[in-house]
């Protein structure tokens, strides 16, 4: 009964560098909701509330103008690829998030029924 406890603890040691080359951007993906872009295809994932105010803090430092603010903000709202709103965004089929994996997630921040009708 003791061995396979031994055999975990051995092995604990391998696990921080395991898990950050799996995990990093990925990680961050999981239990994630996707929104494709209905004009182009390009799947974006929805950033937390929490994310957002912590990327707005982030910010706060550079000092931005009424303009750069507004683009930083509608950045969230947008298709990265086509500038299509992202309230009109529909939610990811599995056939999409298999294409998305061929290309870097990008986030949106959109109200919670985006992509739910
Ligand atoms: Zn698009």
């Amino acid at each position: 009964m003791n061995q396979p406890l031994t055999a975990v603890k051995a092995a604990t040691p391998m696990k921080p560098s395991e898990s950050n080359l799996a995990g990093g951007s990925h990680s961050v993906l999981l239990n994630r909701r996707f929104l494709t872009c209905r004009e182009c295809g390009w799947v974006h994932y929805v950033m937390t509330a929490e994310e957002k105010a912590a990327n707005d803090r982030l910010l706060e430092r550079y000092r931005l103008s009424a303009t750069e603010r507004h683009l930083y903000e509608s950045a969230f709202r947008q298709c990265l690829r086509c500038e299509s709103p992202a309230g009109a965004f529909a939610a990811a089929q599995e056939r999409d998030l298999a294409r998305a994996a061929g290309h870097i997630v990008t986030p949106v921040f959109v109200d919670g029924e985006v992509g739910t009708n």
